[in-house]
């Protein structure tokens, strides 16, 4: 009566009988259709709000970097030449406007910190849907990949030295690959700042070699390590490994699944090798522009 379609498989009974087994296919993929209705439900949940939080964000970061720098505002020169200009000029005036400046600058500095935090999560997310919806793409390009390297490592140099970190970098040599110079950036600065956020002493070296046909990057640290049972799971979407640790430290397990994927988009691999206690090394493989070149003719 209400739609049941049944699939009929036939058997043998352990007597040689020939039966018909019906099965309730329409119950069967009517869950599997819900389920993927719900995956998609999901997804575009994810995307919206992802998208609402990213344009209040994007305005609070912008406003605090702006107070950030109060004393270069108009209203606070003008305000400095007001001063200067009273007769009798007041000490404790401008001792108290130069506090209140710099009150104001720490403020805004914490706020765009944590705005800058969530605007990566938010990042992340937007991301992840792309990626669950086929969406993301890169934009390549033949380029020199070392000083991109180098680049990396000097803008996290600070988020390493915050926490007494040694972050050091080698090359053995300029290295062209073909690739999206913001994506191999992002893989970059994920894996990097993964060592320095599960390092508490020690150092963080990033290396890029040349080995035949590849370059090798490798993200090497002296930090907390991985069991070899989670090494496959670290990949995987919205997985941390050591929920209380990662908790701790934040995240939305998204960071290496994105990485992942944006290493196989660029024909290339992520890999890991970690002993728990000891530290863990990252390595992302990716296709010579030269050998890339040769073998598409
Ligand atoms: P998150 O942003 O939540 O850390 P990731 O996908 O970047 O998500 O990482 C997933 C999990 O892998 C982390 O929560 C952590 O448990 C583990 N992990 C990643 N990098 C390291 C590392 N360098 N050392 C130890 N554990 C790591």
């Amino acid at each position: 009566a209400d739609n049941r379609w049944l699939k009929v498989t036939e058997a043998k009974t352990p007597h040689g009988y020939t039966v018909g087994i019906s099965t309730d296919v329409t119950a069967e993929q009517r869950a599997l259709k819900a389920a993927e209705a719900a995956d998609r439900e999901k997804t575009e949940f994810l995307n919206n709000v992802s998208h609402e939080l990213r344009t209040p964000l994007t305005v609070i970061s912008g406003r605090a970097s702006f107070l950030r720098n109060s004393e270069r505002l108009p209203q606070s020169k003008s305000l400095a030449a007001a001063l200067e200009n009273a007769t009798p000029a007041d000490g404790a005036v401008t001792t108290a406007v130069t506090s209140f400046q710099r009150f104001v600058s720490e403020q805004s500095a914490g706020i765009e910190n944590s705005a800058k935090h969530m605007l990566r999560l938010v990042e992340d997310l937007l991301d992840w849907t792309r990626v669950a919806r086929g969406q993301l793409e890169l934009d390549l390009a033949r380029i020199e990949v070392t000083d991109l390297g180098r680049t990396v490592v000097e803008d996290l140099r600070p988020d390493a030295e915050a926490k007494g970190l040694t972050l050091t970098y080698s090359q053995d040599g300029p290295a062209e690959a073909m690739a999206d110079t913001i994506r191999l950036k992002q893989i970059l600065y994920n894996l990097i700042s993964n060592a320095i956020k599960f390092t508490d002493t020690g150092n963080i070296h990033l290396s890029i070699e040349q080995l035949g046909d590849q370059i090798v990057f490798s993200v090497a640290d002296t930090g907390c390590g991985i069991a070899q049972d989670d090494l496959e799971r670290v990949f995987q979407r919205f997985q941390q490994v050591d929920g209380s640790m990662s908790r701790q430290k934040g995240g939305l397990g998204l960071g290496l699944a994105i990485a992942e994927q944006l290493a196989v988009l660029h024909g290339g691999a992520l890999s890991l090798e970690s002993e728990l206690g000891k530290g863990s090394t990252f390595r992302l493989t990716l296709t010579r522009a030269e050998a890339a070149f040769q073998r598409t003719g």
